[in-house]
C-alpha cells in the first residue's frame, strides 16, 4: 500500500510526501508519485503532525451531557456509575467508534483509553483505523481480595488485545488510588514492568483525594505510588492538579508522565488549575488530554491545548507562560517519550494532517499561533494513520451509522 501526497506545504515551504507500508518512505519539495500510488492533491493544505491525546474513556460519548453541571462525586456516584453499570460490551463499540471518529475529525491520531470492556474497544479502534492504547481497567473498592479475583481476567484481556494489531497496545489502567487497593496497585507495577505495558492512573484530581491519602497512606498521593513501585517510564498519571513542587520532582526522576485535563478539571470544579510551571520546572514529561467526553465534553484537541495555554496564563498571571509553540508540541505528544507523538521524517509511521490553509483561522498569522489560539479541529481537512486516509475532505466513511447507533444507546442508558 502506498500513498503520494503533492502540492502541500511543510513550515511555509512547498512539500511532497510519499508513504509505503505505513511509514513516511519520502518528504520534501521533489517527491513525485509512483505507479501504484494513491494520489492525495493537496494544494491549499497543510501538512502538519497529527495530535495525541494522552487521557480518555472513550466509550462515554455514549454519556455526553449525561450529569452535565454536577460536583465530581456526585457526579460519578448518581449519574455516571449507574448509566455505566447498564452498558453492554456492543454499547463501549459503538461509543468508541463515535469518538473515533470526533477525534479523526479534529486531528488526533492517537490516545489513551481507560474504559471497560477492553475488547470492544480494541475492535472500535482497529475498525475505525486510529492508534490507541487500550486497557484492562480495575477498580476493587480497596478491596484486595477483590483484585485478586479480577487478575486472571486482565491477564486474559491483555493477551486478547496484544493480538488486535499494531494500531492497539495493551495496557494497564487501574483507576485511582481512592478506588483500588495498595496491593491491586503493586501486582500491576509488577505485571506492567514484566511485560514492559503502559500504565495509566487518575491521580491528585480533588484536594479531598490529597488528604484522605495523607490520612489513610501518612504520604501524598505520589510517594504513595512510588512505594508501589507504580512510577516509571511507562507510567501515565493523569490529571495531578493537586501536586506539589517536591512531588513533581520525585515524578520527573522516575520519568513518568503527567497528562493534564483542563476542561475536565474547570468542568468538574477541581478547585485550581494545574500547576505548570512546577512540573514543567521540575522537568516532567508533559502531555494532554480531554479525558471523557462526559467531563469535557468533546474530543476536540485543539481546543483543548487553547484552554490549556489560557487557563495557566490566567492562572499565573503572566501571559509569557506556556508559549503556543511549547503547548503544541505537548498536545503533540512530543514533550512525553511515552505519549510517543509522531514527527514528520523518513522512517517514521505515515500518521499525519493536512490542515486547511484558506480557513479563516488559519488564514493569518503563524501556524502555530493559529493552532492554538484561533483554530479548533474544523481545520482539518484530511487524516492519515499508517499511511491509510481515514478522513479527506472532511467526509469519515459510516459516519451516519454511527451516530445513529450510538443515538439510539444512548437513549437507553440514560432512560430512569
Ligand atoms: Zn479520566
Amino acid at each position: 500500500m502506498s500513498l503520494a501526497v503533492t502540492g502541500t506545504q511543510l513550515d511555509g515551504e512547498p512539500a511532497g510526501l510519499r508513504a509505503e507500508d505505513g511509514v513516511i518512505a519520502e518528504l520534501g519539495p521533489a517527491v513525485e508519485p509512483r505507479d501504484g500510488d494513491e494520489l492525495i492533491d493537496a494544494a491549499g493544505l497543510l501538512l502538519s503532525p497529527p495530535l495525541v491525546n494522552g487521557h480518555t474513556h472513550a466509550a462515554m460519548t455514549l454519556f455526553r451531557g449525561y450529569g452535565d453541571d454536577r460536583p465530581l462525586m456526585e457526579w460519578l456516584e448518581k449519574w455516571i456509575w449507574p448509566a455505566e453499570a447498564k452498558l453492554e460490551p456492543e454499547d463501549v463499540y459503538w461509543g468508541t467508534r463515535l469518538a473515533a471518529m470526533e477525534m479523526i475529525r479534529s486531528g488526533t491520531t492517537r490516545f489513551f483509553d481507560m474504559y471497560w470492556h477492553g475488547t470492544e474497544v480494541a475492535r472500535a479502534v482497529a475498525d475505525a483505523g486510529i492508534r490507541a492504547v487500550v486497557s484492562t481497567v480495575m477498580i476493587d473498592h480497596l478491596d484486595p481480595a477483590d483484585g485478586e479475583k479480577q487478575r486472571p481476567e486482565a491477564l486474559e484481556l491483555l493477551d486478547r488485545l496484544a493480538e488486535v494489531g499494531a494500531l492497539v497496545t495493551p495496557g494497564f489502567a487501574p483507576h485511582g488510588i481512592y478506588t483500588v487497593s495498595g496491593e491491586s496497585l503493586r501486582w500491576i507495577a509488577e505485571t506492567a514492568a514484566d511485560r514492559q505495558l503502559p500504565v495509566q492512573i487518575h491521580l491528585a484530581e480533588t484536594e479531598d483525594e490529597v488528604s484522605e491519602c495523607l490520612a489513610r497512606n501518612g504520604k501524598t498521593p505520589a510517594r504513595y505510588l512510588d512505594e508501589l513501585g507504580f512510577l516509571g517510564p511507562r507510567t501515565a498519571l493523569a490529571h495531578c492538579v493537586w501536586i506539589e513542587r517536591e512531588d513533581f520532582e520525585l515524578v520527573a526522576e522516575r520519568g513518568a508522565t503527567v497528562v493534564t485535563n483542563p476542561a475536565a478539571n474547570m468542568k468538574l470544579a477541581v478547585g485550581r488549575a494545574f500547576p505548570y510551571p512546577a512540573a514543567a520546572g521540575a522537568g516532567v514529561a508533559l502531555g494532554l488530554g480531554t479525558d471523557g467526553v462526559s467531563s469535557n465534553s468533546n474530543l476536540d484537541m485543539l481546543e483543548e491545548v487553547k484552554l490549556f495555554a489560557l487557563l495557566q496564563k490566567h492562572a499565573t498571571g503572566d501571559p509569557s507562560v506556556l508559549p503556543a509553540a511549547e503547548a503544541l508540541a505537548i498536545a503533540r505528544g512530543a514533550r512525553s517519550p511515552l505519549l510517543a507523538g509522531t514527527p514528520l521524517e523518513p522512517g517514521a509511521p505515515a500518521d499525519f494532517l493536512l490542515l486547511r490553509a484558506g480557513d479563516p483561522e488559519l488564514s493569518v498569522g503563524g501556524l502555530e499561533g493559529d493552532l492554538v489560539y484561533a483554530a479548533s479541529g474544523s481545520v482539518v481537512d484530511t487524516t492519515v494513520v499508517a499511511g491509510r486516509v481515514l478522513m479527506r475532505g472532511r467526509v469519515v466513511p459510516d459516519a451516519e451509522e454511527i451516530v445513529a447507533e450510538v443515538r439510539a444507546r444512548a437513549a437507553r442508558l440514560t432512560a430512569d
